[in-house]
């Protein structure tokens, strides 16, 4: 009988535990600590993933903890990244993990931070203060047993998320869970329940309060997912949008030109939902999602009833950058976006010359011609759903091509003449040389032909001359 019991609970559940894991978990054992695989990598493994990263939690303190890693590991490789909350990062044999002593908290008067962190004694008081169910099991390591007090697991089996406890309680208590709710939905290809979704309306008031970088990190996380317009429109149902994103909000109802079937928000979520399906970066999904903001506000209608967006990528890339300021994106970030916004109506003719072609070049930067391309394929695709042909854009991209082999003057560097040429030939550094090398810059983008110094020379000293 101890035999089939003891066979029933061996086979009852166990996940892969990571080689590196079980080495860290014989630390905790040979002090006598517990140590428990929680959160995403618990979820993950019982998706059948292999987890991106590792949180454990443990009932040492952290200068147990660091003391533990301390000894077996050459020194400096705890970090105490959020000490007062009872984490470090171990880095131990090449991997990094947060580990995070047992807590239980309680108040959350701001709606952002609990009042007191207190470290608890047991994994299941420190799972009773998680998010969602499916974020609260723990596996003890190494090689379990699986503690699940809110059945997480079914819930995970079933593509559910559902509050630990009560939805409205628990989005009072931090604004950042209704987000992390949709983010998840929108990421794992899960559905919020009716709860949870009923909360949110209730606890947008507290989301307002939230971290900008908190949200941003969210925000990330659903422009990143798969399938990132089944956030954007839960968002859109339960009030964040408008909250976070007005100037997205706005765009729903706001009409296209006539061939649009879609609203200008509905078409920029299926552009982002394209930028997804091709795998791009996370600056390009910001632009395409973007791409059209200012649309509602140039919409006109013209002299023949023809309704048109005049200028509408400068006032998107107006906005762009003024959402992307207030969720601190970096700048390096915030300036290639608003480029991409701001250079995505290229129209293509067989007929530009070459000299228009090497304008194009220059306007839209080299570094980001794949980029602009891209965004124009997703544009496309939003206009009614239907992939644009493969193809496209293949005329522009062969012009563009034999122009960059040709390596003919693409930037000022590639002038055949310096400021310091220019300054040895009189011409005195400053704003007059400034515009001079401008205008040289035109001559060669024309024709490459005149890019030799002594051309170039004769043509400044002209220009000078003339005052
Ligand atoms: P990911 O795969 O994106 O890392 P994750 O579930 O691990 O997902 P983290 O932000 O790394 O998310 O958080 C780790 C765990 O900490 C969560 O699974 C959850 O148990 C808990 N947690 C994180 N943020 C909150 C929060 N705002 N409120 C309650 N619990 C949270
Ligand atoms: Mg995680």
């Amino acid at each position: 009988m101890g035999n089939v019991l003891s066979g029933l609970i061996k086979r009852e559940f166990s996940i892969p535990v990571h080689p590196v894991l079980r080495d860290v978990s014989a630390v905790f054992t040979a002090k006598n600590k517990q140590v428990y695989l929680v959160g995403g990598a618990v979820r993950d493994s019982i998706r059948g993933y292999r987890p991106q990263d590792w949180d454990l939690a443990t009932d040492a303190v952290p200068e147990e903890v660091i003391a533990m890693f301390g000894e077996s590991t050459p020194r400096g490789h705890v970090i105490p990244t959020g000490i007062a909350h009872g984490t470090v990062t171990v880095r131990f044999k090449g991997h990094a993990m947060e580990v995070t002593t047992f807590r239980s908290e309680s108040g959350y008067s701001d709606g952002r931070h609990p009042d007191k962190v207190q470290f608890g004694t047991s994994i299941e008081a420190d799972l009773s203060r998680r998010d969602f169910t499916m974020n609260a099991a723990a596996y003890r390591l190494p090689d379990g047993p699986l503690v699940d007090p809110y059945n997480g697991r079914t819930d995970i089996a079933e593509r559910r998320i559902i509050c630990v406890g009560n939805a409205a309680d628990r989005f009072a208590e931090d604004g950042l869970r209704p987000l992390r709710a949709i983010r998840f939905a929108s990421q794992l290809d899960f559905t919020p329940d009716a709860s949870v979704l009923a909360a949110i309306p209730g606890a947008l008031a507290v989301c307002g309060h939230v971290a900008a970088e908190r949200i941003r990190d969210e925000l990330d996380r659903i422009i990143a997912s798969p399938k990132p317009s089944a956030g954007f429109l839960l968002m859109e149902n339960t009030g964040m949008l408008a909250l976070l994103l007005p100037e997205l909000a706005q765009c729903r109802g706001a009409e296209q030109k006539g061939f649009h079937q879609f609203d200008v928000l509905d078409h920029s979520l299926l552009a982002l939902d394209y930028a997804a399906k091709i795998k791009a970066g996370p600056e390009l999904r910001l632009a395409v999602l973007f791409h059209d903001l200012g649309k509602p506000l140039v919409s006109r209608i013209g002299e023949a009833g023809v309704r048109t967006f005049y200028n509408h990528e400068k006032e998107s890339s107006v906005l762009a950058r003024r959402i992307l300021l207030r969720f601190k994106y970096p700048n390096a970030v915030i300036d290639k976006v608003c480029h991409l916004v701001e250079e995505h109506m290229f129209h293509y003719e067989p007929c530009w010359s070459d000299a228009a072609v090497r304008r194009f070049i220059i306007r839209a930067g080299e570094q980001y011609l794949g980029e602009l391309y891209s965004l124009r394929m997703a544009d496309s695709f939003g206009l009614a759903g239907i992939e644009p042909p493969a193809d496209a854009l293949l005329p522009l991209i062969e012009r563009v091509d034999k122009i960059l082999a040709e390596k003919k003057a693409l930037s000022l560097k590639d002038l055949a003449v310096t400021g310091n040429d220019l300054a040895a030939a009189g011409i005195a550094p400053g704003k007059r040389m400034g515009i001079i090398l401008g205008e040289l810059m035109d001559t060669v983008v024309d024709d490459p032909e005149l890019n030799t110094k002594e051309k170039l020379l004769g043509i400044a000293l002209n220009l000078f001359n003339r005052g």
